[in-house]
Order: structure tokens, then C-alpha cells, then sequence
């Protein structure tokens, strides 16, 4: 392969997002996959399902010439349905527009149609192939044929490295390089659960709408289905007494939802039996201070900054990394400048949504809870409806505004909290 191809690694969300834009300027992109080709084989459980799709990612789909294909698989959700502990409800919506909606989104569904379109885009994809380590000062790294267990080294020149939270690529910066990253997991993990379809395929909760049970310390969300079904996300402690640790059989799985959950235990057939199948997944933040080496490699989305799932915007970050990234290198600038451009205008963004994830979970679990919060929403609206130029919520900033960005939508909101405490 000559150094003026590029290479990918991981054909998640963001590689083959990255993929099919590359290709479209005319380069050859080849594309290494550790896992087989999820077109073809199902991936193991534990990934999230699906995810809520906004503004940001909706942008870059488009500039990929995604959208028409994904729009099939979308539900607007318009706002957040709150399950009380006595199973009352009450809607509280994102935003004030007939367009100002987050969508539900399959996973494998939005991956398999841009792998699709990265293979029409002539990108070359190898699955199976597992990037294992980087060897900066010999220009190569290091890839395991995971079929046959051979090696083979492969020269580290216009390397993208979307190889996720847990980066082999990354991981090859900090250990050759001496990069400082720090890796802050949650501790709260995540297990995924089903509430079925009714019998005639409908919905058996407002499909609609995102729903939480925000229990303090703890909750539940629901994303809806194409398919009638809901993908149920339980956020909770690893250890301690509401945890993951004590939620060891059946019993024990049924008493802790019928406490704290009994609305959704009754439409969950096959709770206890998913609950103690499924894998917890682990959460966390990660924060690089380094993700470019000169021309040879460069990280983008969760490989460089892996943030919690509460702003649901781990997504729509990456997808808009690809984009800003296709900005800078249509430039023309030398690409080492480029990729160096990138690191240093990006983090600022990257770092300020992996805060406002962090704080947007204590908002979903507990502050929603309380009718302050309720009425501090209500004014926030109104204060836009009124005033569109010159107030905008933070959550529609970043959700709706993809023109305002990230670092802007926590200043701004900084700037506000300090005149409501100190008019
Ligand atoms: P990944 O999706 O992790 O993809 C990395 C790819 O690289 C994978 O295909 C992997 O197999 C492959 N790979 C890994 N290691 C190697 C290797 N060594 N060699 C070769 N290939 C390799 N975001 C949102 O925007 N909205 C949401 O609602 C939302 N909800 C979420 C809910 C949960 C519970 C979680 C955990 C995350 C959520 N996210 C959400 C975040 C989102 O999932 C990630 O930000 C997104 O998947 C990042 O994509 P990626 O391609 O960078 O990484």
C-alpha cells in the first residue's frame, strides 16, 4: 500500500463514517476491523442498542449522503417521559420547535448502512483484523490476522485510529510516546434489557419520547424500536446497597424492580432471565492530552475522547469530529498541520461536552425529580420563545444547535447560572 492511502482503524460508527468521506475525495482508504462483518454475523450483546441521534450527527450523515437511508430507522423523540415511583407520568419536552427532537436510532442498523455505503464508495474492508500495537519510532504498527493468528506490520502513515474507548492505538501513544491520558471510569455501570412489542407489533409505552424512571442514586431509561420494542438501559452502582453486586438471581432482579421500577417490571416478560444474561458494561471518561503524531497517526471519536452516555452525544461528537476534521484537511494544509489543527481546536469542544455528560447525569437520575427543576426548564423555554436571539437553552445548544460549539454552549450556560444566583 503506498503512504498516500489512508488507513482506518475500526469499522465503528466513526471509521466507516470517516471512510466513506475520505473515499469521496478521491483517496483510497482500506478500513482494518478487529470483528467479523456485522452485516453478516450478529455481534455479541452488550453494546448499546440504540442511540439518540441530534443535530450534530444528523449534519455529518448528510454531508455523507447518509440520511436518506438512515431516516427509515429514526423515532423523534420530543422530550423525556418521567416515570414516578407510583407510576405516574409526566412529559417534559426538549425543546420548543416541531423539529427540535432527538432520534432513536439502531446501532447495527446505522453501522451496517454506512458500512454499505463506505464498500460503494470503493473503501476496502478488512474484518477480522486487529490493530495490536504502535511502534512510533520504527513508523509501523502491528496487525493479528484474527483467522489465521499471523502477524504483520504495516507502516504507520495517514493512520485514523476509531478504535474506540478502549484504543489499542491510544494506548500505543501513552506507553511509546509518554502521552498523558487519564481514563476516569464511572461508579455506576449499565446493563441492557427489552420491553417487547405488544402482540400486534405496536409500542406498549408513548414511542415518542425517551423514557426515565429517575430514582436518585439510580435509574432506568427506555429508547424505542422500529420494531414496537424498547431497548431498557439500568444505571446503576457497581458495589454497595442499590448495585449490580447485589443483584445476583432472579428474586433478588424482580424484588429490586417491583420496588423501584414496577410499571416497567409489568411490561418485561423476560427480565429476570435477560438481567442475569447480559453483560454490565462500564462507563467512563477519557481525556488525552496528545492525539496526533505528524502526519503518521491520528485519534478521533471515542479512541481519543470517550465520554459518558448522559448527554447522548458520544455519537454525534465523533460524527462531527469526521466532518470538522474533512473541513481542515479540504484546506489543503500539509497534512501533520492539519491533524495537529484538529487536536488542538477539538479538545477544547471534547472536553466541555465530556463535563456537561457527567453533570447531565445527576440531572437525569435525581435533579429531574424535583419541580424547581420543572419550572427552571418552563423559563428557559419561555425565556427563548421570547428572546429566540439572544437565550438558548444549554440542552437545545447542544442537541439542536450544531453551529454552537460545545465549549460555547457551557460558557454561555455558565454565564446564565451565574445571573440567575447573582442577577
Ligand atoms: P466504537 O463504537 O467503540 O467503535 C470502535 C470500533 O473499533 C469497533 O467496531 C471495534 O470492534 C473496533 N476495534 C476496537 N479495537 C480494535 C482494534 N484493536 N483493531 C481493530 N478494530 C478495533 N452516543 C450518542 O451520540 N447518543 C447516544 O444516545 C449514546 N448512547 C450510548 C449509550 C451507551 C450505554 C454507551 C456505552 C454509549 C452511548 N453513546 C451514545 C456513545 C457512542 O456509543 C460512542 O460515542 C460511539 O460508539 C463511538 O464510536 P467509535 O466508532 O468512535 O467507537
Amino acid at each position: 500500500m503506498s503512504a498516500e492511502q489512508d488507513v482506518i482503524i475500526g469499522a465503528g460508527l466513526t471509521g466507516s463514517l470517516l471512510a466513506i468521506l475520505l473515499a469521496r475525495t478521491g483517496r483510497h482508504v482500506r478500513v482494518y476491523e478487529r470483528l467479523p462483518d456485522q452485516r453478516r454475523q450478529a455481534l455479541p450483546a452488550g453494546r448499546s442498542i440504540n442511540l439518540a441521534l441530534a443535530a450534530r450527527g444528523i449534519r455529518a450523515l448528510e454531508q455523507a449522503g447518509a440520511m436518506p437511508h438512515v431516516a427509515p430507522l429514526l423515532i423523534p423523540m420530543c422530550g423525556r417521559m418521567l416515570h414516578d415511583a407510583q407510576g405516574r407520568l409526566s412529559f417534559a419536552p426538549y425543546g420548543q420547535r416541531e423539529d427540535e427532537v432527538i432520534y432513536s436510532v439502531s446501532r447495527p442498523g446505522l453501522n451496517r448502512i454506512l458500512l454499505d455505503l463506505a464498500e460503494e464508495a470503493g473503501v476496502e474492508l478488512r474484518f477480522q483484523h486487529s490493530a495490536l500495537a504502535v511502534d512510533v519510532r520504527r513508523g509501523c504498527f502491528t496487525l493479528r490476522d484474527e483467522r489465521s493468528g499471523d502477524l504483520h506490520d504495516r507502516p504507520l502513515q495517514n493512520v485514523f485510529a476509531a478504535d474506540g474507548a478502549g484504543s489499542a492505538m491510544r494506548r500505543g501513544l501513552v506507553d511509546e510516546l509518554g502521552v498523558y491520558c487519564s481514563e476516569e471510569l464511572l461508579k455506576h455501570g449499565y446493563k441492557e434489557l427489552t420491553l417487547p412489542s405488544g402482540p400486534d407489533g405496536a409500542h406498549r409505552l408513548e414511542p415518542n419520547a425517551l423514557h426515565i424512571w429517575p430514582r436518585g442514586g439510580f435509574m432506568l431509561i427506555a429508547l424505542p424500536n422500529v420494531d414496537g420494542s424498547f431497548t431498557v438501559t439500568l444505571f446503576l452502582a457497581h458495589e454497595g446497597e442499590h448495585s449490580f453486586e447485589t443483584l445476583r438471581n432472579e428474586a433478588a432482579v424482580e424484588r429490586f424492580f417491583s420496588m423501584h421500577f414496577a410499571d416497567a417490571l409489568a411490561l418485561m416478560p423476560q427480565l429476570a432471565r435477560e438481567f442475569l444474561e447480559h453483560p454490565v458494561g462500564v462507563m467512563g471518561t477519557v481525556r488525552c492530552h496528545q492525539w496526533s503524531v505528524g502526519d503518521r497517526l491520528l485519534l478521533l471519536g471515542d479512541a481519543a475522547h470517550a465520554i459518558t452516555p448522559f448527554h447522548g452525544q458520544g455519537m454525534n461528537c465523533a460524527f462531527e469530529d469526521c466532518r470538522e476534521l474533512m473541513a481542515l484537511l479540504a484546506q489543503g494544509a500539509k497534512r501533520a498541520d492539519a491533524f495537529k489543527q484538529f487536536e488542538r481546536h477539538r479538545r477544547v469542544h471534547t472536553d466541555a461536552i465530556a463535563d456537561m455528560a457527567l453533570e447531565n447525569y445527576v440531572e437525569m437520575r435525581d435533579t429531574v425529580r424535583d419541580p424547581q427543576f420543572h419550572l427552571q426548564r418552563a423559563l428557559a423555554l419561555e425565556l427563548e420563545r421570547r428572546h429566540p436571539q439572544r437565550f438558548v437553552p444549554r440542552y437545545s445548544m447542544v442537541m439542536f444547535h450544531d453551529e454552537i460549539p460545545y465549549a460555547v454552549a457551557l460558557e454561555l450556560n455558565m454565564v446564565a447560572a451565574k445571573l440567575e444566583r447573582d442577577p
